[in-house]
């Protein structure tokens, strides 16, 4: 299978370097100097990575990384974030916004091609996570099926959606527009009480069988699934 590369990198003679190794090693390699570029490529024609410099002219590619990461539509996508700093603060701000990986220039393009293969083998790996299960409460992500208790529960596909979202994400604490972004997705305008009806909804579902209070009300906050009990 071809393996596309959609690379962003404002500058063009280490775009082009970059690009002819890449070609060089079997990848097949489009080249764009910002994000409104890379928007475009990505509607078009999605790529199978994106290797993206930190530094862009008007949107960073930091940040960029950090809205893919949060559209569901492109969140599946692996990003290499290159960038030219090295400390380690960077490193992890750059995780943080998602980035599958992150690598520093000036690197050797044996290293580059290696990091590309690793993200590409653990994207294309079936996550271990066909079923979660906790306290008792079993999802199976494959089936979108819930179980409390060996018993089967019905439920919406939003409250699935935001039971797997919890479980996945236990103990931490989410305001109602994280839990939008996160559950709902950016595109859709919804209003945060939505949340509200659908936790209740949710919580509802879990005391039938005495877990309603994993669903946890932090005040002035948000929400949070947790495993320790309050
Ligand atoms: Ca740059």
């Amino acid at each position: 299978m071809d393996i596309k590369i959609l690379l962003v990198e404002d500058e063009p003679s280490i775009r082009d370097m970059l690009a002819m190794l890449l070609e060089q090693v079997g990848f097949i390699v489009q080249g764009v100097p910002d994000v409104q570029m890379a928007e475009r490529c990505l509607k078009d024609n999605a790529p199978s990575i994106i290797l993206l410099d930190w530094m862009l002219p008007g949107i960073s590619g930091v940040e960029w990384c950090r809205r893919l990461k949060r559209d569901k539509s492109y969140s599946d996508i692996p990003v290499i974030l290159v960038s030219a700093r090295s400390e380690e603060e960077d490193k992890v701000r750059g995780l943080d916004v998602g980035a599958d990986d992150y690598i520093c220039k000036p690197f050797s393009p044996k290293e580059l091609v290696a990091r590309i293969r690793a993200v590409l083998r653990r994207s294309a790996a079936p996550e271990n996570t066909e079923r979660i299960e906790q306290k008792g409460i079993v999802l199976s992500l494959d089936e979108h099926r819930l179980k409390i208790d060996d018993t089967v529960v019905a439920l919406s596909p939003t409250e699935y959606r935001l039971l797997e979202f919890f479980m996945t994400h236990p103990d931490k604490v989410y305001s109602r527009g994280q839990l939008l972004d996160h559950v709902w997705g950016r595109s859709t305008y919804i209003e945060e009480r939505t949340v509200d009806v659908h936790i209740r909804r949710l919580r509802k579902i879990l005391a039938r069988f005495q877990r309603e209070e994993l669903v946890q009300t932090v005040r002035g906050f948000g929400y949070r699934f947790s495993l320790q009990g309050e």
